[in-house]
């Protein structure tokens, strides 16, 4: 055995401070050290605000209480993304988390409503969404704590301040040994195999590790300045590559969902947190000037701004390999597939769970690099395909942006599943993946793509039955969620209490 003793980690942003976390959460300081180094003068992107439900579970996984790491972050909750002006302008969609529907018998509640729907059944597929039905209604509960009920399905996850979130982590990092060092890195020495030795500050200190974490942000300082792993750019299938940000006040009652709206030449963000909202312009700098992201996005706000806007260039894309000798890029260092649908945050948790994983002595079995590459590189691949679907899939001619999206280019893998789910609704499912049924399901709706035939098994139902199932379950839903807590009640804190011990239904 050839044990890693220390592992430095470059940058102190939401992947460093996330990498320090679960590496302390598993690794006992006497076997191993931590060390973090971030630079003052560099500091973090300081957005990235809205998650998605795994980093609940990972919350919890770390022993962290959620209420704590609520007040302390400011965080509201989140049940989904509605989507506003995508296909048409003027129609929106709802992209809940959570079940849509049950089983009816053996049968798969979309192929129910399907052949509902082909029948003249007028429901709307987000009737039988949990999330979707509070999130309309403004209404929040923890679906852990109403199992066995209408809207124990749903799923949540959190919008939470990227400065406190770190901050968070980092304290909880400390508190389990993690040692942090001040300097920005000018470089690193390498040994004769290719791996890193050192890195070397500006003022001369050199910090000596076993393994190295890459957390440098966009400038993938050992990645690519010192490892040179070459950099896949999906422009081509996602292509806004510039953001303008802003913090606002908050306006109430606070939503319990990301809003996404569709813009001339890209989409605007909004995400409610307990004290403040974040928001901003996602574009693409061939069909917008900065100017007129700027004002785009300052005519679409609701509150007053609390600091200048923020201009943030981006390429969409991923290094092909994120783990590279004896250095693993994390967060933007390993690439970055647009915000769309807050993903970057999950993958830098999945990079740590692959990571932690496949854990490596200090030999890093080039087989072991090899799998976490090919698994890693999978999620990247299923986050690019999804998000690009939503702009794929427009109904919109009235800008030349969304006229490109017409008819952009797509990769394989989803025009595969397109044709697919086109057919009977069938979805490819792979092991693990972010995107369930219901999260594609729910866009390919949305967006208006609706299967030609539901899967003649269904037939096996009787019409009456799926109808008069459809109603109850719908009705069952709306009943219980009217009688929930608004979100802003939920988050002080009062329903919680004065709903215990009353009949959930
Ligand atoms: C427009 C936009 C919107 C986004 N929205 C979301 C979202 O809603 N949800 C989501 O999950 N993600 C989102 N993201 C992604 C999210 O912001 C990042 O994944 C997350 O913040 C992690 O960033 P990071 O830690 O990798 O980099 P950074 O925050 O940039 O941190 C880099 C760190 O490295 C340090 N550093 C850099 N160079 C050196 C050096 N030479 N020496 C020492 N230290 C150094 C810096 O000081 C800093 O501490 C968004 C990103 C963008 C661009």
């Amino acid at each position: 055995m050839n044990p890693i003793r220390k592992i430095v980690i470059v940058g102190g942003g939401t992947s460093g401070w996330m990498a320090a976390a679960m590496l302390s959460h598993h690794l006992k300081p006497d076997v191993c050290r931590i060390e973090l180094v971030e630079s003052a003068d560099i500091g973090t992107i300081g957005i990235g605000e809205s998650t998605v439900p795994p980093f609940v579970g990972l919350i919890h996984r770390l022993g962290i209480d959620e209420r704590d790491f609520m007040q302390a972050t400011q965080a509201t909750y989140k049940l989904g993304i509605k989507f506003v002006d995508w296909r048409q302008r003027n129609e929106r969609y709802f992209h809940p988390f959570g079940a849509i529907g049950k089983r009816i018998g053996a049968h798969d509640f979309y192929q129910c409503w399907l052949r509902a729907r082909q029948a003249g059944n007028t429901s709307s597929l987000q009737d039988f969404s949990p999330c979707s039905v509070m999130a309309e209604s403004g209404r929040f509960f923890l679906p852990g704590e109403a199992q066995n009920t209408p809207i124990g399905g749903a799923g949540y996850a959190f919008h939470v301040d990227a400065t406190l979130l770190a901050r968070y982590l980092r304290r909880y990092s400390e508190s389990r040994g993690v040692t942090r060092v001040e300097g920005t890195v000018g470089s690193a020495a390498r040994r004769d195999n290719g791996f890193i030795e050192a890195v070397e500050l500006e003022d001369g200190r050199r910090i000596e590790g076993d393994f190295f974490i890459d957390c440098t942000g966009f400038r993938a300082l050992l990645i690519d300045k010192t490892l040179a792993s070459p950099f896949e750019d999906w422009s081509k299938y996602l292509p806004c590559d510039r953001a303008v940000a802003v913090k606002t006040s908050s306006v109430m009652p606070i939503p319990p969902y990301t809003r996404a709206t569709a813009r001339r030449a890209g989409w605007s963000w909004r995400i409610p947190l307990q004290n403040r909202v974040g928001e901003g312009y996602v574009y693409a700098s061939a069909f917008c000037s900065d100017q007129d992201a700027r004002s785009t996005l300052l005519r679409g706000l609701e509150g007053p701004i609390l600091e200048e806007p923020r201009l943030i260039p981006f390429v969409t894309g991923r290094r092909r390999e994120t783990w590279r000798f004896n250095c693993l890029a994390l967060g933007l260092a390993a690439g970055f597939v647009e915000p769309l649908e807050s993903t970057a945050i999950h993958l830098i948790a999945r990079g740590m769970d692959f990571f932690l994983r496949y854990f490596p002595d200090r030999d890093c079995d080039a087989a072991l690099v090899r799998e976490y590459n090919r698994r890693i590189g999978a999620d990247y691949e299923e986050v690019r395909d999804f998000i690009a679907l939503h702009y794929c899939a427009t109904a919109r001619e009235d800008t030349p942006f969304w006229r490109w999206c017409r008819n952009m280019p797509l990769p394989d893998s989803l025009q595969e599943r397109i044709e697919l789910f086109q057919g009977h609704g069938a979805l490819r499912e792979g092991v693990d993946e972010l995107f369930r049924n219901a999260s594609w399901q729910s866009v390919f709706e949305g967006m208006g793509i609706r299967p030609r035939k539901h899967c003649p098994r269904v037939d096996n139902l009787d019409m009456e039955s799926i109808t008069a199932t459809l109603e109850m379950a719908r009705q069952a839903i709306r009943g219980m969620v009217g009688n929930l807590p608004t979100h802003d009640e939920f988050l002080r804190g009062q329903s919680r209490t004065e709903l215990i011990g009353r009949p959930l239904m």
